[in-house]
């Protein structure tokens, strides 16, 4: 995700906060910046700080990042609270407003809300490499075979599915599918990803799902011979 934010500390806080949840957080304080970043690469999330210093704002920044079509979610920062600002902020194309000072479990919430807004939008089987995944029906077809999930082995595996072989954290995983709702020093997750494992890749040469060691989990890439570092 791009924040955009001049005010250091609270761009600080939010890399951090943000990192450790196992968000990708980059930060740059003006909408200059942040343009140029959007022509460079893909964000699905923006935070943008409403007063921003230079030639445009955070307004001008969210009409600007809707004109060129750029799909990155905006959730809106500010320090006023006023109907007029969040209608128009609104207006601007963001997706929220969240105001200033705002907790760090509401902006944690309000993103995952948008995060799931924007996997609702796109319905229909995800294919990656010679696996296909039915979210409606959580049935995963591999060569042939048809494999049902349950409904969190479906969303695990949905989240790794749609990051497309990037690595996606342990903490990462705690926030998007158990909602914070246990501390991580439990097995869980590993207790869902061995059972996902023990369905998808029973008899299956290629592992598809690969450990990082330290960090998290990601698909292997299809075709590619797994490098896996840890059962
Ligand atoms: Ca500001």
């Amino acid at each position: 995700m791009l924040v955009v934010e001049d005010e250091e500390k609270i761009a600080q806080f939010l890399r951090k906060g943000l990192t450790e949840k196992g968000y990708s957080v980059e930060a740059v304080a003006d909408a200059d910046r942040a343009l140029e970043r959007l022509e460079g690469g893909e964000y699905d999330l923006l935070i943008l700080d409403l007063l921003l210093p230079g030639s445009r704002d955070g307004i001008e920044l969210c009409r600007e990042i809707r004109a060129r079509g750029i799909p990155s979610k905006v959730l809106m920062l500010t320090a006023r609270d006023s109907v007029e600002n969040k209608i128009e902020g609104l207006d601007a194309g963001a997706d929220d407003y969240l105001v200033k000072p705002f907790s760090f479990r509401e902006l944690l919430a309000r993103l995952r809300a948008l995060t799931r807004r924007t996997e609702v939008a796109e319905p229909g089987p995800l294919v990656y490499g010679d696996v296909t995944y039915e979210p409606e029906s959580r049935e995963v077809r591999r060569r042939g075979d048809v494999i049902r999930l349950t409904a969190r082995e479906g969303s695990l595996f949905e989240l790794l599915l749609r990051r497309r072989g990037k690595v996606v954290s342990r903490s990462e995983i705690q926030a998007r599918i158990w909602e914070d709702s246990f501390d991580l020093s439990t097995n869980i997750i590993d207790v869902y990803i061995n059972a996902l494992r023990r369905k998808l890749d029973a008899g299956e040469k290629e592992k598809l799902i690969q450990t990082v060691r330290g960090v998290g989990y990601r698909l292997g890439e299809p075709g590619e011979p797994s490098r896996e570092s840890e059962g």
